[in-house]
């Protein structure tokens, strides 16, 4: 009975054991599909030529050669491609043999770097991502993987990836797209579906949550149904994340020119709280609408920017996210008895501090956000040679577009944009009338004394 009862327990636990990934995986490697080229709207024309080349070079010597991940993604919906990846079965070390101009990067899992002048192709060998039996040594205590580095075949490599429409492989040897997870029929579908189980997926790497948000935005896919579930529980994971890797992120989705719609499903998410939660703070404090319109109006200008071929920097965004956060804590520390600008420069390097556990973001943004603020408090100053001052400060322009935002959204009188706005246009006369300290106080006072003398008189 004893023996009986183990067999059963046995086979049991072994079934337990097999997580959905690996169901998932057993399912989808069956059910590999190729698109031959006829079946798909890719030709080599809107490729990189030094992907091309990279590809081919990398066929000749007998390796197999693929594109892979954004870029077959955006080359299927006619997008040009922000980079082009090469995934192969060569090791790095073969591949730095097949090319003159080819330097390996990282330490933790070594790529091959193609330089073609200012363009980089990366090529990276198939990785094996985790399997049942060394999955416990690999993941961190809250499911984040910690190691990655193995390599792999193909049909390995695809498991790691995110989205199934990231993980379609073009192959160069018959022009043909291979999908092993079903991200053709996704990406015609317009789907952003993650590989195998969301929740283990995002566990393993939380940035995941962010990047479906960014590629739901970029792309205007949908997020299927339990991929979209699973960030509303998670997305608290984000802080656990070393600060230095969200920057990048940050900046890739709010610099993309859709930055609107991003704020808005990372609110929704709420994984804008982890990101900024300062910002978040003051948002869900907001009075009179402020600063919710000061923020959408912040993010409605980089986007039109963007459309119109424009720079935009990144710590504009982040001065408007949290402007309000400065100022009330400025506020505060007037009421304490601080001088105004003393309050200012306090509150700027709290604000910036707080924030930076977050996001690690570069001193020099750091420096043009306090600039940003602080030169707030200076376009009060209309009065002799500091408006020329502030005119040649190096972000004065940023500052005065700031000044423009807060004046369009109630935060700023009118008449003091409107005033800069003259002031920058006018010729030396008119800005030296401008910047006259106001003659009538000083007439009034004294015809008043001697009014009233020659009353008494
Ligand atoms: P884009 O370049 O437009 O930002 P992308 O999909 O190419 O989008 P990359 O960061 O360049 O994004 O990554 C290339 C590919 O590597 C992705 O398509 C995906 O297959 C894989 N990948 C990148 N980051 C992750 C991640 N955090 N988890 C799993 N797979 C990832
Ligand atoms: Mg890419």
């Amino acid at each position: 009975m004893k023996l009986i009862l183990n067999f059963f327990k046995k086979i049991f636990s072994r079934s337990d054991s097999l997580d959905a990934k690996d169901l998932t995986q057993a399912n989808s490697q069956s059910q590999v599909k190729v698109y031959s080229r006829s079946e798909h709207n890719i030709s080599r024309s809107q490729m990189s030529q030094n992907a091309v080349k990279v590809l081919y070079r990398l066929k000749k010597s007998g390796y197999e050669a693929y594109l892979v991940g954004g870029c077959v993604r955006d080359l299927l919906l006619g997008y040009e491609p922000k980079d082009f990846d090469v995934a192969t079965d060569a090791s790095p070390e073969q591949v730095k043999q097949a090319f003159r101009n080819c330097r390996l990067i990282g330490r933790r899992f070594r790529l091959a770097h193609v330089h073609f002048g200012r363009e980089i192709i990366e090529v990276a060998t198939f990785r094996s991502s985790d399997t049942a039996d060394n999955i416990e040594q690999k993941v961190h205590e809250d499911g984040r993987l910690l190691r990655d580095n193995v390599f792999g075949s193909i049909e390995d490599d695809v498991w790691r990836r995110d989205f199934t429409v990231n993980a379609l492989y073009y192959n160069i040897r018959d022009f043909s797209i291979i999908d092993y997870t079903g991200g053709m029929e996704d990406h015609t579908a317009g789907v952003l579906r993650l590989i195998g189980d969301p929740s283990t997926r995002y566990r393993e790497d939380p940035v995941r949550m962010l990047r479906a948000v960014r590629f739901a935005v970029k792309l205007g896919f949908s997020l299927e149904a339990s991929t979209e579930q699973a960030i509303f529980e998670l997305a608290p994971l984000l802080k656990g994340i070393p600060a230095a890797r969200l920057y990048d992120e940050v900046l890739k989705m709010f610099l993309s020119g859709k930055a609107v719609q991003t704020f808005e499903m990372l609110r929704h998410y709420g994984l804008f709280e982890t990101l900024f939660p300062q910002a978040d703070h003051s948002l869900n404090n907001e009075k009179n609408n402020f600063p919710k319109v000061f923020i959408a109006k912040a993010l409605e200008n980089s986007d039109q920017r963007i459309a119109e071929g424009k720079s935009v920097t990144p710590y504009f965004l982040m001065s408007a996210f949290l402007w309000e956060a400065v100022q009330e804590l400025a506020n505060e520390k007037m009421r304490q008895g601080e001088e105004e600008s003393f309050a200012y420069q306090h509150a700027a390097s709290h604000v910036l501090s707080a924030q930076t556990k977050s996001i690690s973001i570069p001193k020099r943004v750091t420096q043009s956000m306090r600039e940003v603020w602080l030169l707030q408090l200076r376009f009060e100053k209309q009065i002799g040679g500091r408006p020329y001052r502030l005119l040649s400060h190096p972000r004065f322009r940023a500052a005065y577009d700031f000044l423009l935002l807060r004046a369009e959204t109630g935060g700023a009188a009118m008449e003091l944009a409107e005033w800069w706005t003259k002031f920058q246009s006018a010729n030396d006369t008119e800005q030296r009338k401008m910047t006259r300290p106001p003659r009538k106080t000083k007439r009034k006072q004294k015809p008043k004394i001697k009014a009233v003398k020659s009353d008494n008189d």
